[in-house]
């Protein structure tokens, strides 16, 4: 009998799957159906971040970002030699740093077995899993194809695809199951509420957030603060952040209210800014690049996603920042996308009908993934305000560093 009959007894046969969006979430959805014999196309809005012209294009995302057991996990479960290769190149943080106004610095450990986090770098991360699907002969990558409308009646999705020319094209497809793994503002979930009474909330936060890079030491060539630590100023309003890169520099994040961001007009309110908040900072970036920094790179909103239930019958399913985007003070979203996956696919193995192996997905995941969205939001109080209370640091069992 078919996957895609309505039968929740039937006995279904992997099919054709359609995964809309190859970042971090659909490009690990993608190796889990491909592995699993299904034949996989994934769809993707942008050109291939493997190619460094189309880089800039994905402007909205972090340069590197903090992986955990949660997301290893995801990786390891499907392709444990992958997600060694992948980890060699990632640099375990054991613990925050504190960067105090007078530039004292204080680390917590985050555990008490040494267990850590590791910075990785995103587009090496999200490249190396297109890199494996390229090697699968089960799966099709289609750059520069926009979702437009998904009939889940018809199983028929319709693409706008940009062609070399910059003119476009319409392209229709027909697949068995549909994953949006398109983000937070995902057009997949869009069109799956007209099929699904969808509850849904969203919620932007009233911090921007804006990109700097610290370049290696100019003398050494090596990283300028410890490269084990993930640093933070937690100024109670507003932090700045710093996570290491492989090459010794590290990117640092400003996350600040946006009334904040509009008193600083120009490079003189810059440098009085950091000279003032983050005065150790400004030798560390220098005083040029932090002007070019702030003004060039741009500031960018933090946006909570929620909804419930996560699939349509046997048709369509949402993961990732589609179904759960949060804000990123837990280190948590990418690493919850890749947990999705890893469940969904738990889920597949272990049910007879797709139909059942959606709905107890759906069942099992909408709780934990509110939970973890209402923690990434408590989070932030958590590291701009509460790692420099005395009764956490004591509860912490805070270390001089
Ligand atoms: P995305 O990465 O958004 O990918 C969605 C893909 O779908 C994109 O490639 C997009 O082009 C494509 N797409 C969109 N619309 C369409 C369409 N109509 N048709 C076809 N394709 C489409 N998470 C962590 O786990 N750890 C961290 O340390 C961390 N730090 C972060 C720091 C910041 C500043 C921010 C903003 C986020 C951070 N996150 C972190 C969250 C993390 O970035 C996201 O959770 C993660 O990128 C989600 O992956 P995704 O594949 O679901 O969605």
């Amino acid at each position: 009998a078919s996957g895609t009959s309505e039968d929740s007894n039937s006995i279904y046969e992997p099919q054709k799957v359609a995964i809309i969006g190859a970042g971090p979430v659909g490009a690990l959805a993608a190796l889990y159906f491909a592995k699993g014999g299904w034949q996989v196309t994934v769809y993707e809005l942008r050109g291939d971040l493997r190619n460094p012209e189309n880089r800039s294009l994905n402007f909205t995302k972090s340069i590197n970002l903090a992986i955990s057991e949660r997301g290893i996990n995801g990786l390891r479960t499907v392709d444990p030699d992958l997600t060694e290769m992948i980890l060699e190149s990632a640099i375990p943080m054991n613990g925050r740093m504190i960067h105090d106004i007078a530039g004292k610095q204080s680390s917590q450990r985050y555990d008490v077995h040494g267990r850590f986090i590791r910075s990785i770098d995103r587009s090496y991360l999200n490249g190396a899993l297109l890199d494996e699907l390229d090697q699968m002969s089960n799966v099709e990558l289609k750059f520069n194809h926009n979702l437009k409308r998904l009939s889940l009646e018809r199983s028929e999705a319709t693409f706008e695809r940009r062609l070399p020319s910059g003119e476009t094209e319409t392209i229709r497809v027909n697949a068995d199951l549909f994953i949006g793994a398109d983000g937070a503002h995902s057009q997949t979930r869009y069109h799956m509420m007209k099929y699904v009474r969808l509850n849904f909330s969203q919620e932007y936060i009233d911090s921007l957030w804006c990109e700097f890079h610290m370049p290696p030491c100019s003398k050494t060539g090596d990283f300028q603060l410890d490269p084990n630590h993930l640093h933070i100023w937690p100024r109670q309003t507003f932090m700045f952040i710093a996570l290491p890169n492989q090459d010794k520099s590290f990117t640092c994040t400003l996350f600040m209210p946006e009334e904040m961001f509009k008193d600083i007009v120009g490079p003189e309110a810059l440098l009085k800014f950091f000279l003032t908040e983050f005065p150790d900072v400004v030798p560390l970036i220098g005083e040029e690049n932090l002007i070019g920094d702030y003004l060039k790179n741009q500031k960018l909103p933090l946006i909570s996603v929620k909804c419930n239930p996560y699939h349509y019958r046997n048709k369509c399913v949402i993961i990732g920042d589609a179904a759960h985007a949060m804000v990123p003070f837990y280190g948590q979203g990418m690493n919850c996308g890749f947990e999705d996956v890893r469940v969904l696919w738990s889920h597949i193995s272990a049910h007879s009908s797709l139909t059942t192996a959606l709905e107890s997905y759906t069942s099992e995941r909408h709780k934990d993934l509110h939970v973890i969205n209402d923690l990434a939001m408590n989070n932030y109080v958590e590291m701009r305000a509460s790692v420099t209370s005395t009764t956490y640091l004591l509860k912490k069992g805070f270390q001089e560093f």
